[in-house]
């Protein structure tokens, strides 16, 4: 099945309490299509990117499968520059800079084969954006999933609200959920957002893991204890791509597909942060993801006590 994916490829400096680095290639939609790239063969991504940006990134990408042609390349243009520092908790990051650059004039135009993508990744943009890719669409995907942020709630509420009651999926953070529900339970806060529009909700909640709603249920999924975490960017993008990726491939939409897409999810945003940037992604084989799969059905596998 195809996966088309919609997000910010950039160049991005991380400061954690581990190292640092600069000028390394990140974006949602990088992070997203690596991830996805481990379960679904059919990829194509719509993105923007300045002269500046390496053409053998685009290739790497090309040769896990990733169709980039959809990449625009401006010429003489800048890319999309992020900069972030991590606390010491890691689930704390203070934004340094925000250099939109050519993403600032971003204007996807789809194709025909990508107006009938069957599943559709909508990664962190601005609800206009965002919406102008819904509008293009043929016909509605079998599961178009959407990210957003904080940001956009407090600057374009309105327009994130015609988004969401467009879409099927919701993948936020528990921050994220709070504000948009204005609830702290987060039992509550999926109630209202699921009447927002989204059929399925999901609620992540970094090394604490991630909640699953929809259909009257709520699954729950951990996040992997790791011996080593070095840079928790992109974590969410590899989380939309590992489940978006693994949706495609089963090609089935219902609540026990999206439990176990959410461990696939789960399971590439935990290779994310081992490394900075998307270098732990980049080289995995199918035997590595599916151990740590494996790993996963071992953690929360118990049989039920009985009184
Ligand atoms: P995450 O850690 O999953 O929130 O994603 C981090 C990635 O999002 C980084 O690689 C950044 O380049 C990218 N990013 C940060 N801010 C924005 C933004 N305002 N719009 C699009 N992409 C962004």
């Amino acid at each position: 099945m195809s996966l088309l994916v919609i997000g910010s490829v950039a160049f991005d400096d991380i400061e954690t309490p581990f190292g640092r680095a600069e000028k390394i290639v990140g974006g949602a939609g990088t992070y997203i299509s690596w991830a996805a790239s481990y379960f679904v063969n059919d990829i194509s991504i719509v993105s923007i990117v300045g002269e500046d940006f390496p053409q053998e990134e685009l290739d790497a990408l090309e040769n896990r499968g990733v169709d980039t042609s959809g990449i625009k390349i401006v010429e003489g243009g800048k890319s999309f520059f992020w900069a972030g520092r991590y606390h010491l908790n890691l689930n704390a990051r203070d934004t340094l800079v925000t250099d939109l650059n050519v993403l600032a004039d971003f204007n996807p135009v789809l194709t025909p084969a990508q107006r009938n993508s069957e599943y559709v990744m909508l990664g962190n943009l601005t609800p206009a954006i965002q919406m102008s890719v819904i509008e293009q669409m043929d016909v509605h995907p079998k599961v178009l999933a959407l990210d957003t942020m904080n940001y956009w709630m407090d600057s374009a509420m309105d327009e994130l609200l015609e988004v969401l009651s467009q879409i099927d999926l919701l993948i936020i953070n528990d921050e994220e959920a709070r504000q948009l529900s204005g609830q702290y339970s987060l039992l509550k806060a999926s109630e209202i957002i699921l009447a927002m529009g989204p059929k399925y909700l999901v609620i992540k909640k970094g090394e604490h893991g991630a909640l699953l709603f929809g259909e009257d249920r709520v699954f729950f999924a951990p996040a992997l204890p790791l011996t080593e975490v070095q840079d928790p960017t992109g974590a969410g993008d590899s989380f939309a791509g590992g489940l978006m990726g693994y949706l495609a491939s089963r090609d089935t939409i219902n609540f026990e597909a999206l439990k176990q897409a959410i461990i696939c999810g789960s399971t590439m945003a935990s290779f994310c942060v081992e490394k900075f940037g998307t270098e732990a992604l980049r080289n995995l084989t199918i035997p590595e993801v599916q151990e740590r799969l494996d790993k996963f059905t071992h953690l929360v596998n118990f049989e039920s006590p009985v009184l």
